[in-house]
């Protein structure tokens, strides 16, 4: 660990648990087992607020994946996970719900050293959403069943149907909410009566590998859960054509989701894509502005724009435009901006260098362009990978910063007339993850919600995100869906049997 990491810790108090955890190279866990990679090769992990090393983890290789693979195929095809009675599967996820809960205060201790995240959102946000996703999963294995169902063809029969497990699923997660998104996939399918393997990014593996930990000590039997650190472009793309594996269900951008999604159907498995968006908002003139203000800026900037159903383009009604963008920066200027572990930090670091890069480049892209600048924007001095919220004014559709992800705090605005026109600034995107309405005119919000093309529409709120509601994008956001009752379905067969009775 680096110096610069180490007294990062004692500056703000890190509990010895999350210090034991970071003091070690950390080893991937195969079959019930912590192993290194099969040639030795591992990769550093970093912590943003600092810029310095952490620790490692194995740079998983082919033959990893295989022996992942094997064993969750081996439980699976008749190991104890597939025999496992429905309510013995729940008592086993409801356990390790109490354990990721116990462990809450270090799991966000892990995941914001990390990843950068503030560490009191990483423990309301994504450690409670986690504990909450396998607690509302732990709840449906024993009410998953088929129907019985009366045929009109001649003859006598019993027809009915079951409901199976696919198989073996593949997770391939984001480093922006990465225990969260873990939890969206895995809970799900162990519900189902499924066995995984996860591939967390490699910028975030930290807590995928406590939780291993955590999953182990509630009894989940070996190589029901595994987990190959590494590399996408190594393990995510063997994972998209691997012949023992069922399904893949993936969580990133839209580029390596198509790619995903093309192998993946080459080899005929099933496959859920949660890719990227670049969501709209719609402010109308009859919104509550300084409440509409504070939950705008709530939902680009929280996790410093790294979301990836951030609403990113805000367009105004032209009569309160002014007076909404005011209130707007009014509250931006509000935001702390700090290291992931100061209690108070609502703008940490981005997550890399090199996203640092990539959203400072679009800030540029767009002052060229001819959007005006009206707050933010630059990076502060000091170490870390800051980059200050950012909101520009009269922004033009074809500029790159209205039509391209940036995943970074980077907000663009212009104003409408009429709400034909907000449709189509809205629906101008090849993106269709969410989008936003505020206003308190019932009409116009419920005219409003069929025309516009996203998988998740908010009202007077954004990113609301619940276990039973299910998420997931229209468009070049992806298909399937994660959470709720509607993510089962995609993680079972259904069955149909025919029996001729005399
Ligand atoms: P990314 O580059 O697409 O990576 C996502 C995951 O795919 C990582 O684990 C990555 O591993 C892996 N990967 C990289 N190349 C691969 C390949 N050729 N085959 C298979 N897997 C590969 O996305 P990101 O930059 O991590 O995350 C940001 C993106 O995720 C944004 O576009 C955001 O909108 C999207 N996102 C979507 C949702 C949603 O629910 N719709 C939620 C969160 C984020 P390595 O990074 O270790 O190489
Ligand atoms: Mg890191």
């Amino acid at each position: 660990m680096d110096e610069s990491v180490r007294d990062y810790l004692d500056r703000y108090g890190v509990s010895d648990a999350t210090r034991q955890f970071l003091a070690k190279p950390r080893k991937m866990f195969i079959d019930g087992a912590w192993v290194d990679s099969g040639d030795g090769a591992t990769f550093d992990i970093f912590e943003p607020s600092t810029g310095g090393r952490i620790t490692s983890a194995p740079s998983g290789t082919i033959e990893d994946l295989d022996r992942a693979v094997r064993a969750a195929r081996r439980q699976f095809d008749g190991g104890d996970w597939r025999r496992l009675k429905p309510l013995a599967r729940e008592r086993l996820l409801h356990r390790l719900a109490d354990l990721l809960e116990t462990h809450g205060d270090e799991l966000a201790e892990i995941e914001s050293i990390d990843m950068g995240k503030s560490v009191t959102f990483a423990r309301e946000i994504d450690i409670q959403g986690t504990v909450d996703t396998f607690r509302y999963f732990a709840g449906w294995p024993s009410k998953l069943h088929g129907r019985t169902v009366e045929p009109s063809i001649p003859g006598n029969y019993l027809a009915y149907t079951r409901k199976e497990p696919l198989g073996v699923v593949a997770a391939i997660v984001p480093w922006n909410f990465p225990l969260q998104t873990m939890a969206w996939k895995l809970a799900a399918a162990l519900a189902a009566g499924c066995t995984v393997i996860v591939k967390p990014a490699e910028l975030t593996s930290l807590s995928t590998l406590r939780f291993a930990e955590l999953a182990q000590e509630a009894g989940i039997p070996d190589g029901v859960v595994n987990v190959v650190t590494g590399r996408g472009s190594i393990i995510g793309a063997a994972m998209s054509t691997h012949p023992g594996i069922n399904k893949v269900t993936f969580t990133g951008s839209t580029p390596v989701g198509q790619e995903v999604g093309r192998s993946a159907v080459g080899s005929l498995k099933h496959v859920t894509l949660e890719l990227g968006g670049k969501s709209p908002v719609l402010v109308l003139d009859d919104a509550d502005l300084p409440r509409a203000a504070l939950a705008v800026a709530n939902g680009v900037f929280f996790n410093s724009g790294q979301v990836c159903d951030a609403g990113t383009r805000v367009y105004v009604q032209r009569s309160v435009h002014d007076a909404f963008l005011d209130e707007l920066v009014k509250v931006t200027r509000t935001l702390k901006i700090a290291p992931g572990l100061d209690r108070d930090c609502y703008i940490g670091p981005l997550v890399s260098a090199q996203q640092k890069t990539v959203v400072s480049a679009y800030v540029e892209a767009g002052r060229r362009d001819g959007a005006e600048l009206i707050h933010g924007g630059g990076s502060p001095a000091g170490p870390g990978h800051f980059v200050e919220p950012a909101i520009f004014a009269h922004c033009r559709p074809e500029m790159s910063i209205v039509r391209e992800e940036i995943f970074g705090p980077v907000l663009v605005t212009s104003p409408f007339d009429t709400l034909d026109d907000a449709v189509s600034l809205a629906n101008d995107t090849p993106f269709g993850l969410a989008a936003a309405i505020y206003s308190n005119d019932l009409a116009r919000v419920h005219t409003l919600i069929p025309r516009l093309h996203a998988g998740s529409v908010y009202v007077n709120a954004h990113s609301t995100i619940d276990p039973s509601m299910p998420f997931g994008g229209f468009k070049d956001s992806g298909f399937g869906k994660d959470l709720g009752p509607e993510q089962l379905d995609h993680l079972m067969e259904t069955k149909a049997v025919w029996i001729t009775l005399p």
